[in-house]
């Protein structure tokens, strides 16, 4: 059975050409970029070359770039940088709908560290106020963390206008941008955006390798200490597959981005017509505009989730739901709880997430397969008249 993988904000598939790029750093190039010999220092030409690629992705300059570990590290390294520069301020302005690397950091520093952290809403769309933004960032504020995209729907926030607000206020900005970079060409450069986090697996190139984007002229404390590896900015031998496999993948990036957003976005754009002709009772969340060209999450009511992912397995098709059922307890996303969306369809809520590897034939395959799954699932469960029904519990 042929593998249909629309899971890519998950995970994306590791470019072929980031792969080759890597290879010779895992067998013969083994040397060590800081050493003073021939062998060990002619890689770091190729982490120089990589940097350079993944600066012009984001309209930034090479000095600009920091690589870690991943979206993760990097969105601590952002946020806890800002705090320990700003010693005097101690507010935090997010969002609801962060991912856990933002989300549960936050909630970390308000519990264990005394921050106070104000905790933005959406709207049903998924969007936020700015009027609400406005007020809630002050002088008191050390950093407005905000993602770009979010990893659930798709939805996009006015990270660069919300950045300005932030600047008046002498407050940092910090986007998670681990969703959007790749996905809609960014030029960094005249933002107002001190910090921006990515992942390279989110981005076809590896697990475990990730950047920062630090504003030239941004206060600095690192998360890393030890060697004076990325210009003192972040200790530890570098990963150098990674970093060289992360440089292809961004120079892949910049160069299809234009063509492959187009392809995409009518792709999804056919899954999501095909999927709401022939299904009834399903709802798009979050905004139809203002969205990542690859994301369609997809709310079904009067079903669960998890029973479309075991349907969905059965066929080869990868996706996921937007609640995650464990151990007898149902844990309803955030993100669209957040927005508000009925409970009813929330748990029965699917994320498709595409990527420039997918082709009609099989977004054309799901079409065809999800009236039938729905049909057979709902016909199997009288869910929404008998709650009852429903294999978990919700608190
Ligand atoms: C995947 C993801 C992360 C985490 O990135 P890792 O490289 O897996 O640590 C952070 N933020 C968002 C929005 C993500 O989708």
């Amino acid at each position: 059975m042929k593998m249909i993988y629309l899971d890519n904000n998950a995970t994306s598939q590791v470019a072929p050409e980031a792969l080759d790029a890597m290879m010779p750093f895992l067998t013969d190039r083994y040397g060590n970029p800081s050493s003073m010999h021939f062998f060990g220092g002619s890689v770091a030409r190729d982490v120089a070359v990589a940097r350079e690629n993944l600066a012009d992705l984001l309209g930034v300059s090479p000095t600009e770039i920091i690589f870690t570990s991943g979206g993760t590290e990097s969105d601590s390294t952002a946020i806890l940088s800002a705090l320990a520069t700003s010693p005097e301020r101690r507010e935090i302005v997010t969002t609801r709908v962060e991912h856990p690397a933002v989300l549960n950091l936050c909630k970390h520093l308000a519990r264990f560290k005394g921050y106070t952290v104000k905790w933005l809403s959406v709207d049903k769309e998924g969007n936020l106020n700015l009027d609400e933004v406005n007020g809630a960032i002050s002088t008191h504020t050390a950093v407005v963390s905000i993602m770009w995209a979010n990893n659930e729907t798709g939805v996009i926030f006015p990270v660069e206008k919300i950045a300005e607000i932030a600047a008046e206020r002498g407050a940092l900005m910090h986007t998670d941008g681990v969703q959007i970079v790749g996905k809609i060409p960014l030029k960094l450069k005249n933002t107002a955006i001190n910090f921006l986090a990515l992942s390279g697996h989110k981005l076809h190139s590896a697990k475990g390798i990730g950047a920062l984007y630090l504003k030239k002229g941004t206060r600095f404390q690192p998360f890393m200490i030890g060697g004076h590896q990325e210009y003192d900015r972040r200790g530890g031998t570098e990963n150098v597959p990674g970093i060289v496999g992360l440089g292809k993948a961004a120079e892949l990036a910049a160069k299809g981005l234009d063509q492959e957003r187009t392809r995409v976005k009518a792709l999804r754009d056919r899954l999501q017509a095909g999927i709401l002709n022939s299904v009834q009772f399903a709802r798009v969340n979050g905004s139809l505009e203002n969205r990542l060209p690859n994301t369609l999450n997809i709310g079904f009511e009067f079903v669960e989730g998890e029973s479309i992912l075991l349907k969905l397995d059965e066929l080869g098709i990868c996706a996921s739901s937007g609640s995650a059922c464990t151990s007898g307890s149902l844990e309803p996303s955030h993100v669209l709880r957040a927005m508000g969306v009925p409970f009813t369809s929330v748990h029965g809520s699917i994320r498709f997430s595409l990527s420039r590897y997918n082709t009609a034939e099989e977004i054309d395959f799901v079409i065809q397969q999800m009236p039938v799954i729905i049909e057979s699932l709902r016909a199997m469960s009288p869910f929404g008249r008998d709650n009852t029904s429903i294999a978990c519990t919700v608190q």
